[in-house]
């Protein structure tokens, strides 16, 4: 049996990992000039550095079963440190800190109704790790129930403006009221988690998936576009179409995985799946635009590396990299107000200088000349899901019956964290092949 897996995104090499594992050959077709998607990392003078996903929580097991594979990359400790302005005041928040105190400046921030609201949930996701995901039992209860309203409505202003929207800016890059109540247990179970990193960046596992190629169980088809998924009446097989160097060219395949974002996959269904891509369109996508500068001095101080910014600014975070890289900032853009400042054609440098005018009140950015920088825009870079997910997904899947022998997993599945997407492959990999006895 020999299988394609469309994208070679987190989501297509967990595909592709778990088929391997199984003795079944792959053939990974990634459009870009190299595999990693949304995660990857760019040299910043002598270093490597991640623009995209790169925060590993201590529940990554299938990630972090990967990551052992491939080479057990050495982590280092990220851990959760934040800081924000409540009526003019700094509050910090750090998983380093008295976790009592924690517990009580989150429980003053979420108010009485948001703490009736959220501690079932986090208690929940506590007990049984498993309901943190998308379409979990639980929380497809909360959507059938809530999702008619937005999170800006679920919960009290204080409580969506202290404790709801840090998250959903940063896991959805999406306002609370573009986000909704069945769907934000995926995020709660990272916001309860605590990170780390990966040392040497994201590319050092890039590196060892692409040495673990060959003509073997494993080809990766970087360059390839692919443009069609369609059922190849004459063999029975799934055939896809795709553009490499600008030839078009088709090949069969047992089986076919999609691994792409729902729009990317949207695309590549709308002339002979219209009703399955205009599903995956009411999936949403919002922009985030990353820069990670290198200052000549430290920026922050060790027991504050980060602040997030309320919906008036359009830096949504600025952070140290790493917690022994003080004079490393990573700032990420996302939001409304980031949406209408920021576009694919913004100049990095002015991105930037708007973070450093928006942080430097409150770290050692001013006379702090800047040596280096790396910047990405990403114009669908965090998935947002839609209102009663579920059952969009379940409508998704319906239309996309329609091709024999073909599946979709990724982002918008189990949820947009790594491990979500690790879950969501392993998911798509039984139902494409079968579940091992
Ligand atoms: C800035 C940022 C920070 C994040 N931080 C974290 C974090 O700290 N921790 C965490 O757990 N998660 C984080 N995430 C989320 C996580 O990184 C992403 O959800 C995940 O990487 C998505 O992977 P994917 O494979 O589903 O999609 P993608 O990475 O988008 O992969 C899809 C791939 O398909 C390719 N493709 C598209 N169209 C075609 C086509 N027609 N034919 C062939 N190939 C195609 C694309 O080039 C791409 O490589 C972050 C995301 C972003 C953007």
């Amino acid at each position: 049996m020999r299988v394609a897996v469309i994208g070679g995104g987190i989501s297509g090499i967990a595909s592709a990992y778990y088929l391997k594992q199984r003795n079944i050959a792959v053939d990974l077709y990634e459009s870009a000039e190299h595999i990693g998607g949304r995660i990857g990392s760019e040299l910043l003078l002598e270093r490597w550095v991640d623009f995209g996903g790169k925060n590993i929580g201590s529940h990554y097991r299938l990630f972090r079963e990967f990551a052992r594979v491939c080479g057990n990359p050495e982590f280092e400790y990220f851990g959760i440190n934040t800081s924000q302005l409540v009526n003019g005041r700094v509050i910090g928040i750090s998983k380093e800190g008295a976790r009592r105190f924690n517990m009580l400046r989150m429980m003053s921030l979420c108010g009485v109704d948001g703490v009736c609201k959220l501690y079932p949930h986090a208690r929940t996701i506590l007990k049984d790790r498993r309901q943190g995901v998308l379409g979990s039992e639980y929380f497809t209860r909360i959507a059938d129930r809530y999702d008619h309203l937005t999170l800006a409505d679920y919960l009290k202003k204080r409580c969506v403006n202290h404790v709801v929207r840090p998250i959903t800016i940063r896991m959805n890059g999406a306002e609370p009221d573009e986000c909704y109540p069945g769907n934000f247990g995926s995020n709660l179970a990272l916001a309860l988690d605590s990170y780390e990193q990966l040392r040497k960046g994201m590319h050092s596992l890039l590196d060892a998936v692409r040495f673990m190629s060959g003509p073997g169980l494993l080809r990766i088809s970087e360059g390839h576009q692919v443009t069609s998924i369609s059922n190849d009446s004459a063999t029975g097989l799934v055939r896809i179409g795709y553009v490499y160097k600008g030839q078009a060219d088709t090949a069969v395949y047992d089986r076919v995985i999609s691994a792409l974002p729902a729009l990317r996959l949207a695309s590549v269904l709308e002339e002979n799946q219209p009703e399955a891509a205009s599903l995956l369109r009411q999936i949403r996508y919002f922009p985030v635009a990353v820069a990670i500068v290198k200052y000549q001095n430290e920026v922050f101080r060790k027991n504050r590396r980060a602040m997030v910014f309320d919906q008036s600014f359009p830096l949504s975070n600025v952070g140290a990299y790493g917690i022994n890289d003080l004079d490393l900032v990573r700032y990420t853009f996302s939001g409304r107000v980031s949406r209408s400042l920021v576009s694919e054609n913004s100049r990095a440098e002015e991105v930037i200088g708007l973070g450093e005018q928006i942080a430097s009140p409150y770290f050692s950015l001013e006379k702090n000349p800047r040596e280096a920088f790396v910047y990405r825009y990403l114009a669908e870079g965090l998935c947002a899901y839609s209102s009663r997910h579920h059952m969009l997904l379940e409508k998704i899947d319906r239309a996309l019956g329609n091709i024999k022998d073909f599946a979709a997993t990724g982002d918008y599945r189990r949820g947009a964290s790594i491990e979500a997407c690790f879950r969501a492959a392993l998911e798509c990999v039984d139902k494409v092949i079968g579940v091992p006895p």
